[in-house]
């Protein structure tokens, strides 16, 4: 591997398995009925770029469905999650985020400002290769985030 290349630009990790697919079809996939609730929450998870908290998802969901209630979303995160569509990441002292069940990248959150990027995945690859090698240990990142301080707040 060049050492010298530059750093990939921060990708979106779509789980593979619902890339470019509507909420409605990633539902039925699964054998879920595309309720509208279930839609609108499903798509509010599609369109984040990073995995948001609930609460989050249930301002994004209510841009889709107008008076969904809040509880209503926590409920179908539940129900998502028990059927193995999303799971979620501890980032921070806050709630877990939800993300895509596929989704496999590992976040760096900023312990000042909450910030959220994605650790490019060749260099989660290259430490879980180098830790499968060298130590035997099966590293699975990607529930729970890594802390620091971002550039903004250096
Ligand atoms: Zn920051
Ligand atoms: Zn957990």
């Amino acid at each position: 591997m060049k050492r010298d290349a530059p750093p990939p630009a921060e990708a979106p990790a779509r789980a593979a398995q619902t890339a470019g697919l509507d909420a409605a079809t990633v539902l039925r996939r699964h054998g879920c009925r595309a309720t509208k609730p279930r839609v609108a929450v499903m798509q509010a998870i599609l369109d984040a770029e990073h995995p948001v908290g609930a609460a989050e998802l249930a301002e994004r969901a209510a841009r889709q469905l107008a008076g969904i209630h809040e509880a209503t979303v926590y409920r179908t995160i539940a129900t998502l999650s028990e059927l193995g569509i999303v799971t979620h990441v501890h980032a921070g002292h806050g709630p877990s985020l939800v993300k895509l069940a596929g989704d496999a990248s590992v976040l760096a959150v900023c312990r000042r400002c909450g910030r959220i990027e994605r650790v490019p995945q060749e260099l989660v690859d290259e430490l879980v290769g180098h830790l499968a090698e060298q130590r035997g240990f099966a590293l699975e990142p990607g529930h729970f985030a890594l802390e620091g301080i971002c550039a903004d707040c250096a």
